[in-house]
């Protein structure tokens, strides 16, 4: 047995520990609080401890588990809470501001609950990894696949259906002369990608409904993404507003370090909102991880793995998942204060020299892939971190490492959220490098996409670079046509890429429903420029009516939409008799 030598914050050295292993997890003390080896010197174990340590005295006992830090996935796992360690918060009820006391153990997986099997296979065939073997419906809106676990394969000699907790045997597999007993639940290390069988070119679209990320910078299932933005910007905001309104089979919200108190709200408004799709409550396809500010911070890496090793098993039953991560900066500065207490030599800014590859470790994960196993199947998972940069610099190393990594990147801007323009995701600095992989998924709604959405960024990127003469000479010096073009950059601006996530029409929006809105915007821009050609001045045209009628377009309710857009158009002929249809 280990004993406790030497104790800095999180961070315990323990002796009399040959024979451990790095990522072994150990029980810390006489109350067991439960570390991982980080680091090993002849008999000397270096442990992160993800309990507060304080009250632990060298000479205390260090218990090896023999074990590296695993994951329970099973039924029972969608619409949980659990801590950055993987314990059920749910039994605490509401209240996750309070924690488990220390030392607790709670099993992350309910073990008395029974989950009706339905078997798809049968005795006498013959099974390989990842093949599914039948299926629990845990939700109204989640089938549970049961798999076959990696390292197991050979005849099913028994299968059954029925009633079962998550340990007893739904199946018995011949696997060489071994005879192996399936259950319900799996575990897997957390820190270790799950297998899968190839890798495939991320595709279709990520349907989040927030306008200005599926209309003009697309994240593809399967994709990678951050949202850097200062403190106030509208981080958490969106990314809460994609983990509820997202179209995909499974979210996980990972709470990585940020306040209980934004985690308790967000938790609660998953227990009201319904699925704009199925109108089912969104809990049942949603899975929380909660480690937030009061939580110790050595929990916040093992949270992030734990979130994207649950993902990528929902992945391998053909699902497309989405894992929001909020904020990877908190876990970055987790790193850093290990890096110090271990004395090792910092990089820029104090931050260890493999933050990069550690936050690589974690994005790399996303992706589309055919799954292993049969019946043949592909599934995703979607990654998007939140960056807090201090003082708004993105110029700062998480930042720019994460940048190095992400194939899109959603740039929050303290001026947008000065002037109250939400989301604040700047329109000239962020990118997506899906818009092609996209274009064909966004072909089956309208083939006028790609030019629709040009030419909506072009007026933008016009009206940035008119935005220093008009601060120069004012507006009225320009001429007619920038006028006009300013006009409707500022339609674009407000009553397209502005959404209000408190708004219950506003907050999601369907693909098609944006894609007849900005439409609506440019016809009437068209409509403009011909009537600007006849001679009707740029300030008679900004007193139009049908202008009131374009900015209440987005609070519309769904069933009306279609009737508004009819009198939309309707108006613009009126306002200009034959320019509206050219
Ligand atoms: P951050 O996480 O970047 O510090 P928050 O997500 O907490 O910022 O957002 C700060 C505030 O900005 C919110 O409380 C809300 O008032 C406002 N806000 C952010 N995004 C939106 C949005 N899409 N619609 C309306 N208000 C928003
Ligand atoms: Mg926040």
């Amino acid at each position: 047995m280990g004993k406790i030598w030497k104790i800095s914050g999180p961070v315990v050295i323990a002796e009399n520990m040959r024979g451990s292993r790095v990522y072994e997890v150990v029980e810390v003390g006489d109350i067991r609080l439960s570390g991982e080896i980080i680091g090993l010197e002849q008999d000397k174990a270096v442990i992160q401890v993800y309990e507060d340590t304080t009250g632990l005295k060298v000479g205390e006992p260090v218990e090896r588990t023999g074990d590296i830090l695993m994951v329970e996935l099973g039924p029972g796992i969608v619409g949980s809470i659990f801590d950055g360690v993987q314990r059920s918060l749910v039994s605490m009820k509401d209240d996750i501001g309070d924690f488990l006391s220390r030392g607790a153990r709670t099993f992350p997986l309910d073990r008395e609950a029974k989950w009706h099997f339905s078997p798809t296979l049968s005795a006498g065939d013959t099974v390989m990894e990842g093949d599914i073997i039948g299926t629990v419906q845990e939700t109204g809106l989640l089938e549970h696949r049961i798999m076959i676990p990696i390292g197991t394969q050979g005849e099913i000699l028994e299968i059954h259906e029925g009633d079962f907790t998550i340990e007893e045997s739904v199946a018995i597999v011949k696997d060489g002369d071994k005879k192996k007993d399936i259950h319900l639940m799996q575990r897997w290390p957390a820190r270790k990608p799950r297998i899968y069988a190839k890798r495939l070119n991320p595709g279709n679209l990520l349907v989040t409904g927030t306008r200005i990320i599926d209309y003009m910078f697309p994240l593809a299932l399967g994709g990678k993404a951050a949202i850097p933005g200062g403190f106030g910007t509208g981080k958490t905001v969106t990314l809460q507003q994609m983990a509820r309104w997202s179209q995909t089979h499974l979210n996980l919200y990972v709470g990585c370090g940020e306040r209980g108190n934004e985690m308790s709200d967000v938790l609660h408004s998953f227990r009201e909102l319904k699925d704009p799709q199925t109108g089912r409550l969104l809990q049942e396809k949603e899975i929380f991880i909660a480690n937030t500010s009061n939580m110790p911070v050595v929990a916040r890496e093992i949270s992030i793995f734990i979130g994207i090793t649950i993902a990528e098993y929902f992945r391998d039953m053909g699902y497309d998942v989405l894992l929001v991560a909020d904020s990877t900066s908190r876990w970055a500065e987790a790193m850093r204060e290990i890096g110090a207490r271990l004395e090792e030599t910092p990089g820029e800014e104090g931050f260890p020299t493999y933050l990069g590859s550690r936050l690589a470790s974690f994005y790399e994960r996303s992706g589309r892939v055919q799954c292993k196993g049969s019946p043949e199947r592909s599934g995703s998972v979607t990654v998007i971190g939140a960056v807090s940069p201090p003082g708004a610099d993105f110029s700062e190393p998480v930042t720019q490492s994460t940048l190095r990594i992400v194939e899109a990147l959603y740039s929050l801007d303290v001026s947008l959220a000065n002037k109250r323009h939400f989301p604040t995701i700047n329109w000239l600095t962020s990118y997506s490098l899906y818009a092609d992989a996209t274009r064909e998924w966004w072909n089956s709604i309208s083939t006028d996409w790609s030019s629709m959405r040009d030419t909506a960024l072009r007026i933008l990127q016009q009206e940035a670079e008119l935005e220093e003469i008009v601060r120069l000479v004012g507006p009225e010096s320009l001429p007619e046509d920038d006028k006009l073009m300013l006009l409707a950059s500022k339609i674009i601006r407000e009553d397209f890429l502005m959404q209000s996530a408190y708004h219950p029409v506003d907050t999601y929006t369907t693909p098609k429903r944006a894609h007849t809105m900005l439409s609506a915007i440019i016809q009437f821009y068209e409509m403009a420029k011909g009537m600007a050609e006849t001679g009707t001045s740029v300030a008679e045209i900004s007193a139009l009516p049908v202008i009131q009628k374009i900015s209440r377009m987005k609070d519309i309710p769904n069933e009306d939409f279609d009737n508004y857009i009819g009198e939309l158009v309707a108006d613009f002929e009126s306002a200009a008799p034959g320019e509206a249809l050219k």
